[in-house]
């Protein structure tokens, strides 16, 4: 984490150190908070103003409970007693300071964005990246505005890559992050329908992903998912601005991009396919599906650049830990399977946790319980019949939806499923009490909605009576 004199913090994000003490100027500090809850000793304190509540109101609780500074936008009238740097905007503040801290540190920068498996990909780049380099990366999904400048700020000094996932909802975000940040090397694991209400169309949101390219350091290399048409096009537009000698490396399923999978094959340990980057290696990848090979290649290609060796890449894989929700495969008491993506939920994602559980080996029921997919724009109910379509009856025991947009789902699914084989529900406590009824051991249930929709609540409720 950072560790600075005040008089550096103060030049750093071009704030006015006010002190009553003389030697403030070398206090130093060590990391920094934004969360009043979460002081800890000698941090410096970031008030950030939300739309529901503003954290100067705790500025001078924090110096109090041992916060060496705190920051104070100056337009928030007199600043409380005690050491403060006051700056014109506390939130451009903590990304100036964030900037600042990764030049000085100057590790190389892995940038991760996609509609969909950015977080699996961070955590498997790190994975096998850290058997020959010092890595930090994203903790959990702190992934915007605020969470990169916390990711950065947390940084050991002898960081040699940090990996840093960069989402988005709207075109900017990204320009933004990579501007604090700039990528030696990007992904972009795919483009799917996520924010399509905010950004109108897949273009829109292809061109959005792509600022990540824009934004990398001149000769820096673009790893990106080549099955997927719309990238390339746009990159041929002229308003694309691409870096000077930028490098770009493609990867998916398709047998024409740089590296695609040959031998894939699903097993209760994960995936195991070849890659040809790596001398046509076959490498087991612990995660289910073959939407995590995707992932698996591009964080393969980023390794490949980095120059880390087949050995060390068996390791990270045999090691990988993700962070949770992600198609979490877990075990009831009485033996019942329940795979946990409820975590959130797009068309694209959706169908790849369908295709998980399709091709999953199963002597029970295989039991799909879909919610609705929020934030899809003017065609939400036809990407929702969609997913009804897709479902596979022979792969499929039973389908419960979940929610209003879900029903969709159910109404199309029952045309090739038959009208007992589908359930749709949007009472909660019902729909639990018929999961509860109908589940059997040995039976596989997979739960995917859009976090909104809190469909964890009745797995959960599963897990605890089985
Ligand atoms: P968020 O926008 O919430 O940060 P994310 O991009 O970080 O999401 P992950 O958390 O890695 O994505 O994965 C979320 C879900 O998306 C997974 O559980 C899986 O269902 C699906 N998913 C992951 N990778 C892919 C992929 N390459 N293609 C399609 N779906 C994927
Ligand atoms: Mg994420």
């Amino acid at each position: 984490m950072i560790t600075r004199t005040l008089g550096n913090i103060a030049a750093m994000c071009g704030g006015e150190l006010l002190a009553s003490e003389a030697g403030a100027v070398d206090t130093k500090i060590a990391g920094v908070v934004t969360d009043s809850r979460k002081i800890t000793p000698a941090c410096l304190f970031v008030p950030l103003a939300g739309d529901n509540f503003d954290g100067h109101h705790y500025s001078a609780a924090a110096l109090a409970a041992g916060a060496a500074s705190t920051l104070w936008q100056r337009n928030k009238g007199p600043a409380p007693e005690g050491t403060v740097i006051v700056v014109e905007d506390t939130l451009t503040a903590l990304q100036q300071l964030s900037a600042a801290y990764l030049n000085e540190i100057a590790p190389h920068v892995v940038a991760i964005t996609g509609s969909n498996g950015k977080t699996t990909t961070k955590d498997i780049v790190t994975a096998l990246l850290q058997g020959q380099y010092v890595v930090h990366k994203t903790q959990g999904n702190f992934n915007n505005h605020i969470g990169l400048p916390l990711t950065i700020l947390a940084m050991a000094e002898d960081t040699e890559i940090i990996v840093l996932e960069m989402g988005m909802s709207s075109r900017g975000e990204i320009a933004l992050l990579a501007s604090l940040a700039p990528p030696d090397v990007a992904v972009i694991t795919n483009v799917g329908e996520s924010h399509l209400l905010q950004l109108g169309s897949r273009e829109e949101i292809a061109r959005a992903k792509l600022e990540i390219a824009e934004g990398l350091k001149p000769g820096g290399l673009l790893i990106y998912n080549g099955d997927e048409p719309l990238l390339a096009e746009i990159m041929l537009e002229p308003s694309f601005r691409a870096p000077e000698g930028m490098q770009t490396f493609r990867f998916g399923l398709n047998a024409d991009n740089d590296d695609y999978p040959t031998g894939m094959m699903s097993h209760s340990g994960g995936m195991t396919f070849t890659s040809h980057l790596y001398e046509e290696h076959a490498f087991t990848l612990p995660l289910p599906g073959r939407h995590n090979v995707i992932n698996g290649l591009a964080a393969l290609a980023v390794a490949r650049q980095f120059g880390v060796a087949e050995e060390s890449i068996e390791v990270g894989l045999s090691t990988l830990k993700l962070t949770g929700m992600r198609i979490e495969v877990m075990q009831t008491a009485s033996g019942l399977t329940l795979l946990n993506d409820a975590y959130n939920a797009s068309p694209t994602s959706m169908k790849a946790a369908i295709d998980v559980l399709q091709s999953m080996k199963c002597s029970g029921s295989k039991i799909a319980v879909l919610g609705d997919m929020l934030e899809l724009g003017p065609e939400e109910v036809q990407f929702h019949q969609g997913i009804g379509h897709y479902l596979d009856p022979a792969e499929i025991d039973l389908v419960f939806t979940y929610g209003t947009l879900a029903s969709n789902i159910a109404a199309t699914a029952k045309q090739r499923f038959g009208k007992e084989r589908v359930f749709s529900f949007t009472d909660k406590a019902a729909l639990t009490t018929l999961l509860l009824n109908i589940c059997k051991p040995k039976d596989i249930v997979l739960f995917k909605a859009s976090r909104g929709m809190k469909l964890e609540e009745v797995l959960n409720n599963l897990n605890t009576h089985y």
